[in-house]
This record gives C-alpha cells, sequence and structure tokens, in this order.
C-alpha cells in the first residue's frame, strides 16, 4: 500500500526548497534529499516501539512538537501503524491532534481507519489507500473470531476493503447489496438508452453513500475486466469464483475508458453533485454492448 512512502512524499512536498514545486517534491533540493535519506530535523518517522505504539512515546511527541523546526519549513511527524496504539496512547494525542502548532504537521497510519477511535479519525484528514492485503483483512476476522473459511471467504468478497468486511460482519445485507450492484455492473452494458436512464433514477434513490459503495464495487468489476480483456494472468481483485468472463464488442482500452468514467463520477458525486444527474451521465457513458441479452 506504500502508506509510510506517500507520507515522506507528503513531507518532502510540504518541505521543499524548489522555487516552483508542482505537483510532487523536486527530489533534488537539498530538503527533498534529505528526507530521502531520513536524514532531515524536519521530519521523522515514529513507528511503535515493540507490538503497539505506547502512551510514552505520544508524550515524547508532546515535548518535541511544540519547538520551531530550525531550518523553517514544516516539522512533520509520520506515527507509522497507529491502529496498534493503546487506548490510552490514542486518548493522550488527542489534544495535540485538535490544536497542532501551526508549523507542525501530524501523519497517521493505519491498516484501516475502522481500527482507530472514532475521536482521533474525526480529527484528521482520512486518505484511503487501497487495496488493503486480502490476507491482512483474513487475519484481522479470524482474531475477531470467525471460523478460518468464513474469513477467507468474507476477505475476499471485500477486495480490500476492511470497513467493509467489518460492517458486513455486522449486517448480512451489505453482502446480498454487493451481488446486486455487481450483477448490475454486469448487466447494464447490454441494455438500451431508456433502461439505463431508469435505472439510474432508481439508483439514485439508494442516497449518496450507498451510491458510492457501488460505484467501488464497479471500479473493481471494470478493473477485472480490462485485465480480462488484455488476456491478464494476475493482478485481479475480485475473488477468482466472481471475477467476470471477458466482454466481447469491447477491448481493454475501452473497459479502462470505463474506469476513467467512473472516477470522474465518483470524484463529483463526493463533490456534491447531482446524483441522479451524475448517475445518468455514467450510465450513459458505459459502452453499448449488442448481444443475446440486450433489449
Ligand atoms: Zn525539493
Amino acid at each position: 500500500m506504500g502508506k509510510t512512502a506517500l507520507a515522506l512524499e507528503l513531507a518532502a512536498m510540504l518541505n521543499c526548497q524548489a522555487p516552483d514545486v508542482g505537483a510532487r517534491p523536486c527530489g533534488s533540493c537539498s530538503s527533498c534529499r534529505r528526507i530521502g535519506r531520513n536524514s532531515h530535523q524536519g521530519v521523522a518517522v515514529i513507528a511503535p516501539t515493540g507490538a503497539a505504539f505506547s502512551i510514552d512515546q505520544v508524550r515524547e511527541l508532546e515535548t518535541d512538537l511544540p519547538l520551531s523546526p530550525q531550518e523553517g519549513g514544516y516539522k512533520v511527524r509520520i506515527l507509522t501503524e497507529f491502529s496498534t496504539a493503546t487506548r490510552e496512547a490514542q486518548n493522550a494525542l488527542l489534544k495535540t491532534l485538535e490544536e497542532p502548532p501551526a508549523h507542525a504537521v501530524l501523519i497517521l497510519t493505519a491498516t484501516a481507519k475502522e481500527l482507530l477511535a472514532p475521536t482521533i479519525v474525526s480529527r484528521c484528514q482520512v486518505l484511503t489507500l487501497r487495496p488493503v492485503p486480502t490476507a491482512v483483512i483474513r487475519a484481522d476476522l479470524i482474531r475477531r473470531g470467525l471460523p478460518e473459511d468464513e474469513a477467507a471467504a468474507l476477505a475476499a468478497e471485500s477486495a480490500g476493503r476492511p470497513g467493509w468486511a467489518l460492517q458486513a460482519l455486522e449486517d448480512d445485507a451489505l453482502r446480498q447489496q454487493r451481488k446486486r450492484a455487481l450483477q448490475a455492473a454486469a448487466d447494464l452494458p447490454h441494455r438500451r438508452r431508456a433502461e439505463r436512464i431508469r435505472r439510474a433514477e432508481e439508483w439514485g434513490k439508494r442516497g449518496r453513500e450507498a451510491v458510492l459503495d457501488d460505484l467501488e464495487l464497479w471500479r473493481l468489476w471494470w478493473h477485472d475486466q480490462m485485465l480480462a480483456l488484455a488476456g491478464a494472468g494476475d493482478g485481479y481483485l475480485m475473488p477468482a469464483a466472481e471475477r467476470p468472463p471477458a466482454l466481447t464488442g469491447i477491448d481493454a482500452a475501452g473497459a479502462a475508458r470505463v474506469l476513467g468514467h467512473l472516477g470522474d463520477i465518483d470524484e463529483k458525486i463526493r463533490r456534491n453533485a447531482n446524483l441522479r444527474l451524475a448517475l445518468t451521465v455514467l450510465v450513459l457513458r458505459l459502452p453499448h454492448l449488442v448481444d443475446s441479452k440486450g433489449s
């Protein structure tokens, strides 16, 4: 997943000395190079000592953070695998997290935000990286007491979404909805315009959050479809039993375009675009595949 790598990239971005920092840190200024060598005083990665992030580590951070960075720029502290922190340590961090010094940026990494106290999550800007390896999710489900075969099945269905797996444990309706969303992904390219628009209307009634969940599944489905069309041997995201057979009438580049549309629409919906309109645009952008299923 590269959580720490991404955090370091952000730290470099905040401290890069290039006159005109673009979308990425320059990688060649003195600051970027020292961050790369892990010798920049303003930037530190703090990993759990032992199995868990301890309250002593949080206290140490509280002493260190208010001191201004010696060379200007931002003081960035990257707390890795903070989901291992004891409840005590998480509580201790709350105040700092709420009002960090202006020169400081705290980055916490975790396997899943659901593994952190909600009070921590609500004080952070959450950036979700996907997918989490199935083995990690399976191990977590087994730790929560699920029998091994059920844990394996649920982990595979979760497609790297630990939060989804945890919710599905509580609520079986999630797994049903997952099936329906995947069926819709497979079916809609075979339908004509009027039917698509009708379905988009129905879909929109389910509400923003539910639609975003469905779109996530559609992305998995189209991702695997793209790989299948390209004849890829591995890299698939869905469980082998559910993998879509390659469609006819479209090639891998066409599937990649659909993935692009899905990303677009997802972002528009997250920015509060009109849900029904966004979905109508999406269903009309899907390729139209004519076959025996066509209506
Ligand atoms: Zn730089």
